[in-house]
């Protein structure tokens, strides 16, 4: 079968109008991911993990065996551990079967098909956390459903454009957009009523649920407008069959190594579900201002403060960037990313600092404020970065594999943040977040010692300006 053409060319703001219905059903589906995903840890330490109620979970025991006897030495673990490792097991399983849901829809099924089976199965789990007792399978179906949902949507963003269109770079930052307006209003309306004692977290999970059906209900109604599927396309005799040169090689080494560190990147990046939002659950003063307005910010409401700044720094971080190109003082890439990484690092020191000071035991909200501040920072110095490096050095011919290289790198990451986020209770706040610190620190210094060896490599990348490269997330794959 050839290889279809773009879907028919009606344009809205000079893009196809494809591009607003991907846009929105996204939009939706990050709201249904993030607003769960915002109340999951809570929900564990203060509900289902309490005595007398995951017990009668289907899977429950298996589960408990096999995380006290791969984390905790076969002892039993307590509730905050246990909370925390199921928390980072669960965020980085939705990131490993993107891999295989890229695969699925390019030799079998399409992408449409995809977006339709992962959806579906996703608001169906969304439901399905609603009845504690089938939490286990909620959990799994939503990293089943993600897997094929996740990686054929962003394809076919790459799809409503011919190769070589250079709106393609637009169509994600616009697209990545989408993405954090989702999580931004999501963990308000999940978040809150999982927090009103007069809902609670059934319901939190249920607007989760709405969420992703009216994201299938517009991608259902919006199909005539999107391209169609590219299922040969991997099959592609020329260029998946080409061998890669000793240069192909180089360029796949690199990204390899970069990989390690960036493994570290996200294990501490994604405290913030975790163990950052018990920190404002139980160690913030979540009054907006003591003792004037002692109105308290909800917890799950800081879950909101990193999409938020990232669509408002992003016009500043770009800009800066564009103005260094201009004085030809644009960082290389992987400078960037060791200052992404870096910056990450400095977040977790103002929250050693928060803990320090407050040695009540409750820091003032504003140290949680600087720690968004900071790590967005370094979210947007690292990750669209690093995926737009993918994008540009990978072999065409593997380009799906590398992407979905990165997407383990947020699996491997999210695997090592539950590991860490178990010591969370056991251990002096000051220290954890040092240790968090830490390996940020270890991070950037790793990237840093890579860009010397790294720079001939990817050479050809790195003196650009990389004014184009505005944050696209996970979403630059328009190969997967
Ligand atoms: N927050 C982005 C998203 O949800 C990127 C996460 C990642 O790559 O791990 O798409
Ligand atoms: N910033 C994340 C992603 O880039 C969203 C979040 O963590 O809420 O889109």
């Amino acid at each position: 079968m050839a290889i279809t053409d773009t879907a028919p060319e009606k344009t809205l703001f000079g893009h196809p109008r494809g591009l607003t219905y991907l846009f929105t059903t996204e939009m939706w589906e990050r709201f249904s991911y993030y607003g769960m995903r915002a109340i999951l840890v809570l929900y564990l330490t203060n509900f289902l993990l309490l005595p007398g109620h995951a017990e009668n979970a289907i899977g429950y025991a298996t589960v408990k065996h096999i995380f006290e006897s791969l984390f905790n030495g076969g002892q039993p673990l307590a509730v905050q551990p246990f909370s925390s490792l199921i928390y980072g097991n669960y965020t980085a399983f939705v990131y490993l079967t993107p891999f295989f849901g890229g695969i699925i829809a390019d030799r079998y099924i399409g992408q449409r098909m995809s977006v339709i089976v992962g959806g579906i199965t996703m608001a169906i789990a969304e439901f399905t956390l609603m009845e504690p007792s089938l939490f286990f399978i909620g959990l799994l179906l939503l990293i089943v459903g993600n897997g094929f949902f996740k990686p054929n949507i962003s394809t076919q963003v790459g799809n409503l454009y011919k190769p070589g269109d250079s709106r393609i770079d637009r169509a994600f930052s616009i697209f990545y957009v989408g993405i954090n307006v989702g999580a931004f209003f999501s963990p308000l309306v999940c978040g809150t009523l999982a927090e009103d004692p007069a809902f609670g977290y059934k319901w939190g999970f249920f607007a989760a649920g709405v969420g992703m059906v009216i994201g299938q209900l517009i991608y259902i109604f919006a199909l005539r407008t999107l391209p169609k599927d590219r299922v040969e396309r991997s099959r592609g005799t020329t260029e998946t069959k080409k061998p890669l040169t000793g240069a192909d090689w180089k360029a796949v080494i690199a990204l390899i190594l970069l990989c390690i560190p960036t493994t570290l990147f996200w294990a501490t990046y994604e405290q913030q579900g975790n163990t950052i939002n018990l920190w404002a659950e139980q160690f913030t003063n979540r009054a907006l201002i003591p003792g004037i307005v002692d109105w308290q910010i909800p917890v799950t409401w800081f879950q909101s403060f990193n999409p938020f700044m990232i669509f408002a720094f992003t016009p500043l971080v770009v800009g800066y960037w564009a103005n260094q190109a201009r004085k030809g003082k644009e960082p290389r890439t992987v400078i960037k990313m060791a200052l992404g990484n870096f910056l990450l690092a400095l977040s977790y020191v103002i929250m050693a600092a928060a803990a320090y000071l407050a040695p009540d035991g409750h820091a003032s909200w504003l140290w949680l404020f600087a720690f968004f501040a900071v790590i967005t920072f370094g979210e947007l110095y690292l990750s669209p970065i690093g995926l737009a490096l993918v994008a540009r050095v990978s072999p065409p011919q593997i380009l799906s594999a590398m992407m979905g290289l990165w997407f383990i790198t947020s699996f491997t990451g999210n695997q090592l943040q539950g590991y860490i986020g178990s010591f969370f209770s056991r251990m002096d706040k000051v220290e954890f977040f040092l240790l968090c610190a830490g390996l940020g620190l270890l991070a950037a210094i790793v990237t840093w010692a890579f860009d010397r060896p790294l720079r001939s490599i990817l050479e050809g990348e790195g003196g650009k300006p990389n004014a184009v490269v505005e944050p696209q997330g996970s979403e630059v794959h328009p190969a997967q």
